[in-house]
This record gives C-alpha cells, sequence and structure tokens, in this order.
C-alpha cells in the first residue's frame, strides 16, 4: 500500500463523510429497487475508484444487503457515498470507510474479529463474511438489540454480540486477529491492545473531533503504528464504572 495514495484517498473518504451525497435509486422491471445493481455502482464507484482492491472485500460489499441495516424511509439512499442515521445520534459509516476499515483488518479464513460499536450490525456483517468468527459490542441497548434482529433476520449466526462497554473489549474471547473499532476514543484503550494476539491488528480512529485512523499491528517486540487517514466518526463513550452498574 503506498502511502501518498491513501492520502489523497483520504481526503475524497472525509468529503464524502461529510456531504453524504443522496443517490437516485434505479428499479427493475416489477418496480422492486435494483440493489443489487445499486451494489455494484457503490463498489465501483466509491471502493474501488478510491483504492481498495482486496477481491474478498469487494464481494463482501457487493453481497451484504446494506439496506436492510437502515430504517425503511431511508432505504433509497441506503448506498449513496455517505454515512447515515439510524438513531440515537449515531450513524452506520459511509460505505467506503466500512470497506477500507475491513480491508486494512485483513481477516482472512479462520480468523476471529472484534469490533467495537455494533450500530446497525452492517460491519459485523461485512467482517463475517470474512473472518469465521466476529464478536461486536455496543454500549446503547435498543442498538444491540436491532443489530441482533437484523444479523439473525440474514443468518449470521457468526456474530456475537454484546452489550457493553468497548473500551475493555472482550477479554473472555481473546485473542483476536484483527479489532475493528467504528467509534473513536481520545487514546488508544490499553484493554483492546492486550487482547491482539500475534500479528494482530487494531485498526482504529484516535482523538477529538476530526480523527486519524490508525492500525497497530502487534509486532514480537511491541506493537507498529501507521496512521492511514484522517475519518470523522461520533465519540467511543466511556461506559460506567463497574462499581456503577
Ligand atoms: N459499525 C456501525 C456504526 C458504528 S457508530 C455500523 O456498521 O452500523 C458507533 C457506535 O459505537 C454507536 O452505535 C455507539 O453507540 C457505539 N459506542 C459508543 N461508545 C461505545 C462504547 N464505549 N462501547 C461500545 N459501543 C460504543
Amino acid at each position: 500500500m503506498r502511502p501518498i495514495h491513501w492520502r489523497r484517498i483520504a481526503l475524497t473518504a472525509a468529503l464524502g463523510i461529510v456531504a453524504g451525497a443522496g443517490g437516485a435509486m434505479r428499479s427493475t422491471a416489477a418496480d422492486e429497487p435494483d440493489w443489487a445493481g445499486a451494489r455494484e455502482r457503490m463498489v465501483v464507484e466509491q471502493i474501488e475508484a478510491r483504492g481498495v482492491s482486496d477481491p474478498r472485500v469487494l464481494a463482501a460489499m457487493r453481497k451484504v444487503p446494506r439496506h436492510a441495516f437502515v430504517e425503511p424511509a431511508l432505504r433509497s439512499r441506503a448506498y449513496a457515498d455517505g454515512p447515515l442515521p439510524i438513531g440515537h445520534r449515531q450513524t452506520i459509516s459511509q460505505p467506503y470507510v466500512v470497506a477500507a476499515m475491513t480491508e486494512l483488518a485483513m481477516a482472512g479464513p479462520g480468523s476471529r474479529v472484534l469490533e467495537v460499536g455494533t450500530g446497525s450490525g452492517y460491519q459485523a456483517a461485512v467482517l463475517a463474511e470474512l473472518a469465521s468468527e466476529v464478536y461486536s459490542i455496543e454500549l446503547l441497548e435498543p442498538l444491540a438489540t436491532r443489530a441482533a434482529e437484523t444479523l439473525a433476520s440474514l443468518g449470521y449466526e457468526r456474530v456475537h454480540l454484546r452489550q457493553g462497554d468497548g473500551y475493555r473489549g472482550w477479554p473472555e474471547a481473546a485473542p483476536f486477529d484483527a479489532i475493528v473499532v467504528t467509534a473513536a476514543p481520545p487514546t488508544v484503550p490499553p484493554a483492546l491492545l492486550e487482547q491482539l494476539g500475534p500479528g494482530g491488528r487494531l485498526v482504529i480512529p484516535v482523538g477529538r473531533g476530526w480523527q486519524e485512523l490508525e492500525v497497530h499491528t502487534r509486532t514480537p517486540d511491541g506493537f507498529d503504528v501507521r496512521k492511514v487517514f484522517p475519518v470523522r466518526f461520533v465519540p467511543l463513550v466511556p461506559g460506567k464504572p463497574k462499581s456503577a452498574e
């Protein structure tokens, strides 16, 4: 991966996130929206065009029905080049950002992946197309419940969900080959680094306001850290201390 290229992609991504551009849906003859066609255009125009090239990631983005993860009133915008609201002041991330983070996680067959910030469950579903087991934690109970229903209705049985505070990770299921964090803490939570297996990767936006997307890779001597591109995520909200639960 060439850093200069990523830098250019980064700006495009950032603009996409802010603009949240809408896209017109075409319909098939039976007047059923052409979801597969919309996904194909999303992959070609938003994701491949910005440099995501892993065929397994592109196949997952072509397959997962993003429109099933947003409320009916927003479905016609499900494949547009931006984030969408999912209630409780949270958003489902822009398709390109989901694809780029999945590519950076490098989740191969047989891998175990943790996601922090389940939200709608869409990123978890995309990860489940590549990994063998996906664990995902969501702080807000109503979102966790809805994501569980959506994922079950689509048959994603290898996604394990928990309502709780992602700052602590999921120690019982560790170690992970990859951890993908889809909300931004001000600094990297130590528990997440501890739960990476050898060679494991933590893909995480770090900072307040605008953040840098960072990849921390566990090496034999510690961690290799790489900043990838600027992003804008909702904050990773600290959960209640254990004694207050
Ligand atoms: N990955 C999601 C989008 C995530 S939005 C998707 O594909 O739809 C970020 C999510 O992180 C929100 O749902 C928010 O409630 C959740 N969140 C915020 N702080 C958290 C914490 N401490 N632990 C777990 N989830 C948290």
